[in-house]
């Protein structure tokens, strides 16, 4: 009920990690954690603290390896690596030696000492430039309290969490955290920190909590409030809702789940328009922790595999039998559907492959995608090799990123016959036959792709840095978003062309950008001639229900018309109008 004296009601923006709507009391934790007590030790003490603190270690890591089994019985996974990096930081000779040394230079406890090192090394990591590694505090938070509450013997969580359903607000949110909880308590999550790939997004999406991220605002001065709205779609935290608007929210929630449930009827089911075309519904895949999701969202196959993450993410890049090893994993979870392995893009927004001596004027323009590969042979034969070795396993594809034009497939094509007469020698079972195909990404590969269909099986337009590059704005410039057009003309004529070169040459055309996944767009895109849309695990259910309420024929005529628009939110609105016609249920 709104009284006068109702606090007012407060909207919060963030990222949307997971969607779904959640509404309920909070639970607040808070930020850090407390300094245990400090007290001065003899010089004969020295040993029994450093004991104790090697004892508190040791039972640390026997937790975290119980945790991680867990995690690994809930999510039904292989071996995982998410407190891979716990453990290594618990085995940190460099850390291991600094308590000690402290321990024997400042006679304190263990507890202090190492509460103390901690925390210089915290202090250093929030203030770090790169996102990934600032959103590593988390874990050595995580890892920090851990040890602590060993020094006391005691594995109760930091702060229990309330008796009954709660959404989890937090500065951050540890793997452990996340896993540690009672799931069926957690109505959703909601941080201050991350980031669509952080753990605990990761892991609200595979378990279907509602999750915002990054939420740009000190929640945490939040205390336990009677109840808040969390929209996962839209990347929302409202505090002190108005009646207005939790009435609103609840008949959202409700509506949702009626499509949810409409969805999930279908989840898996032939994806075809009601004029019987066959479009393939696949899943677009970062991380190995996402195999199980991609694996049960009724995905046919993987359409693009982004390995930047498996190679780039650790301290040095897996070698051959690491990748094989991990690639054979995923192309035996999804057989007998297909996986298309993107090998590494690296540069650009991404990760770069190794540090550069000066910063690249233009990343965007520099080494990038295919031609970072190319001037590293071993590296790139490491991994076509690895991919080959999987592709015995299953039905697999290879992929390559920002070719611009035919000379780099030519190369890139060179090193798998390269490869592939090596394994022959050894004996090493291959597909002889693996399809390879190219990312359709950079214009000239768009213009010149009647050229490039001779030299491959299959096109993949990967529309993020299509339309960036051909409307030169760049793709995570908020100043430049405006311009960032999915429908400009530009772009739908070279999507357009693409696909009808491929046609031309016998070979199909998927799509694995980000508009793939936009069921506003999925009339355009198939009308186009997509034949197959590759998407955030999270919207297969929805592209494929898309998919089977609309006429192909009506999509096609609608498509053949929009080459003739010159606005691009003419194009929208045409593709817009039968979506809105044909599945208006599903559009947010
Ligand atoms: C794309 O550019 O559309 C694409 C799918 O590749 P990435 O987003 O990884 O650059
Ligand atoms: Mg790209």
């Amino acid at each position: 009920m709104d009284t006068p004296n109702a606090p007012a009601e407060v909207v919060y923006q963030g990222i949307p990690a997971s969607p779904g709507i959640a509404i309920g009391p909070v639970h607040a934790v808070p930020r850090g954690f407390a300094a245990p007590e400090v007290y001065e030790i003899e010089a004969a003490q020295i040993p029994h603290e450093q004991e104790r603190f090697k004892a508190a270690l040791e039972m640390t890591k026997r937790q975290l390896q119980e945790l991680q089994r867990r995690l690994e019985s809930l999510a039904g996974s292989e071996p995982g690596d998410i407190f891979e990096a716990h453990i290594m930081l618990l085995e940190d000779p460099a850390v291991v030696k600094r308590v000690l040394g402290a321990i024997e230079s400042r006679l304190q406890n263990a507890e202090y000492v190492f509460y103390a090192v901690m925390q210089t090394y915290l202090e250093a990591m929030r203030r770090v430039p790169d996102a990934y590694l600032r959103e590593r505090t988390a874990d050595i938070e995580d890892v920090s309290q851990r040890v602590l509450r060993a020094f006391r013997n005691d594995a109760e969580p930091r702060h229990l969490p309330p008796d009954g359903s709660h959404i989890l607000m937090a500065y951050d949110l540890s793997p452990s955290d996340t896993v540690g909880m009672d799931r069926r308590q957690i109505l959703g999550f909601v941080t201050e920190q991350g980031s669509i790939n952080s753990h605990t997004a990761i892991i609200a999406r595979a378990f279907g909590i509602p999750a915002v991220v990054g939420l740009n605002a000190s929640i945490i001065d939040v205390t336990t409030l009677s109840s808040v709205i969390l929209d996962g779609y839209a990347g929302k935290l409202i505090i002190h809702p108005t009646q207005a608007t939790l009435d609103r929210y609840v008949t959202l929630a409700r509506e949702k789940k009626i499509v949810q449930n409409r969805v999930d009827a279908h989840r898996g089911a032939a994806t075809e328009t009601t004029d019987g075309q066959h479009v393939t519904v696949s899943a677009n895949m970062e991380l190995l922790d996402e195999l199980d999701l991609v694996v049960n969202c009724g995905a046919k196959g993987i359409g693009l595999y982004r390995t930047e993450f498996l190679l780039l993410n650790g301290a040095e890049i897996p070698d051959e039998n690491a990748q094989a090893e991990a690639y054979g994993r995923i192309v035996r979870a999804l057989a007998p559907h297909r996986v298309i392995i993107r090998t590494l893009d690296a540069g650009g927004d991404k990760l770069p492959v190794e540090p550069l001596t000066e910063p690249e004027p233009n990343p965007f323009l520099g080494w990038r995608g295919i031609r970072v590969s190319l001037s590293r042979p071993a590296m790139f034969r490491d991994q076509i090799r690895a991919i080959l070795r999987a592709s015995a396993l299953g039905q697999v594809a290879v992929m390559f990123p920002l070719v611009s034009g035919i000379s780099e497939v030519e190369r890139a094509r060179d090193m798998i016959a390269r490869c592939m007469d090596e394994l022959d020698a050894e004996g090493v079972a291959f597909d002889r036959g693996i399809p390879v195909g190219i990312m359709v990404e950079v214009p000239s590969a768009a213009v010149c792709a009647d050229i490039l269909a001779s030299k491959v099986d299959f096109f993949s337009i990967g529309t993020n840095d299509l339309i960036q590059y051909t409307v030169a704005a760049d793709r995570v410039n908020p100043h430049v978003a405006e311009l960032y057009r999915p429908t400009h003309p530009a772009v739908i004529r070279l999507i357009k062309r693409t696909i009808d070169a491929g046609r031309d040459h016998g070979i199909w055309t998927g799509i694995c950008g980000e508009m793939a996944g936009d069921i506003r767009l999925t009339p355009l895109l198939i009308g186009m001639g997509a034949t197959e849309l590759s998407v955030g695990p999270q919207q297969v259910p929805r592209v494929g229900e898309a998919i089977r309420s609309v006429s192909h024929a009506e999509c096609a005529a609608m498509a053949d018309e929009a080459m003739r628009q010159t606005r691009s939110y003419d194009i929208l609105n045409s593709s817009i109008e039968i979506a809105r016609r044909s599945y208006g249920f599903l559009l947010d």
